[in-house]
């Protein structure tokens, strides 16, 4: 199939959603690589040949999670008594480990807001000392700052004032939108069971991060049984909030990996083929300035084609946690990602988990400000400092 359309006649960022989806179905070979050899292109005016990653370390906060999605294997409903939320002292022992390794990023993650659903959830919080799940990832972002190591809040959807809480304490914070398409939503599909999965919830958090000043990430998860014309919409969603709020620092892009023991662990991924092809449009259709991300643990062997279609960012590496999300998935350990970065003719950067046009007091509280320059923790570029 080839399409009306060429990148020599289409200026990146002008392109239509009908035109986008054209070409997702694309599969003329010589078509896809003139896109990709133009996404690369964009990718290079504004990247320099430099792709970013960050050293993280993973704190999964709670594995109760008051959604069940059919792809997910990071949740778990029966945890012993007592055992609802990783203890404070596991956690200290995590983040000493960290700053022993010069690790920038606490990733704190967990499912979404456990307390509602479980009473030994919420007993276990008020028995801590805490009223709620936001108040524990306070706690322990504020704990991560004392040791020079700056969180990244990964809390599912989140309320105005509750992101404004957090953003004292937080140098970045995300949410996957994941999809744009409430159909998934509907019985049968992924998000059936999932109340936090509502798009129009997701879009709220994100617009509200936006309102805020938080440098945010987001990004969809591919392969979970959207349309190309979902995917389009997903995409074009994040590039129309962003335009308003400048506030999407990254946008992953995500394949699913079926996980052993969930509904979904006899789907197969989406392939390789349509993921470089998602990421070339992607390119396409957000604004330059947002960096695209793709996990390198997910798409091992087939790291120079993402390059090549114009991905600028790695995304979290961690050398002492593993990807809680996909554990059969291991990180490349960072010297092999220098190696196949530079085969591409790329140079691999290391940044903190905020990019370095966001490193000013608009976005982030004087509280993380100051560390980030009292530490001297980056270059005069703005990336990580070693
Ligand atoms: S919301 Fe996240 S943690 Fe909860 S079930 Fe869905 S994917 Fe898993």
């Amino acid at each position: 199939m080839t399409s009306n359309y060429s990148p020599h006649t289409i200026l990146p960022h002008s392109l239509a959603e009908n035109q986008a989806v054209e070409f997702i179905k694309l599969d003329d070979v010589d078509e896809i690589s003139a896109w990709k050899k133009s996404a690369q292109t964009i990718a290079n005016n504004v990247y320099q040949h430099q792709i970013t990653y960050t050293t993280n370390v993973f704190v999964p906060l709670t594995f109760l999670c008051r959604n069940a999605c059919d792809y997910c294997g990071f949740r778990h409903s029966r945890i012993p008594l007592g055992e609802e939320y990783l203890k404070p002292e596991k956690i200290e022992k995590i983040l000493e480990t960290a700053k022993h390794h010069r690790v920038s990023e606490v990733l704190i993650t967990m499912g979404d807001k456990p307390e509602k659903k479980y009473p030994n959830a919420q007993k276990w919080l008020l028995e801590h000392g805490f009223n709620s799940t936001v108040e524990y990832i306070y706690y322990i972002a504020e704990k991560a700052l004392t040791f020079e190591l700056l969180p990244h809040i990964n809390a599912g959807t989140l309320a105005f004032d509750e992101l404004r809480h957090l953003r004292e304490v937080s140098a970045s914070m995300g949410l996957m939108l994941e999809t744009i398409s409430s159909r998934l939503t509907h019985r049968g599909l992924p998000h059936a069971q999932s109340p936090d999965k509502n798009p129009k919830i997701r879009m709220t958090t994100i617009k509200n991060a936006g309102t805020l000043k938080i440098p945010f990430t987001s990004g969809i998860l591919v392969g979970i049984g959207e349309t190309p014309k979902e995917i389009v919409k997903s995409l074009f969603s994040l590039k129309n909030i962003h335009e308003k709020y400048h506030h999407l620092q990254e946008v992953i892009i995500q394949n699913f990996q079926p996980q052993k023991h969930t509904p979904m662990e006899n789907f197969s991924p989406p392939s390789i083929d349509l993921m470089e092809k998602i990421i070339i449009i992607a390119r396409y259709i957000l604004p330059p300035e947002i960096s695209i991300q793709i996990p390198p643990n997910l798409i091992q062997g087939h790291e120079l084609r993402f390059i090549e279609a114009g991905i600028s960012d790695w995304g979290g590496i961690s050398s002492i946690t593993h990807d809680y999300i996909n554990p059969g998935h291991k990180w490349p350990p960072i010297a092999q990602l220098t190696q196949i970065t530079r085969e591409g003719g790329y140079r691999l950067r290391e940044r903190l988990p905020v990019y370095p046009s966001y490193l000013n007091l608009d976005w982030l509280s004087s509280r993380v400000y100051n560390l980030i320059r009292t530490r001297n923790l980056v270059t005069k570029d703005g990336y990580r400092k070693r």
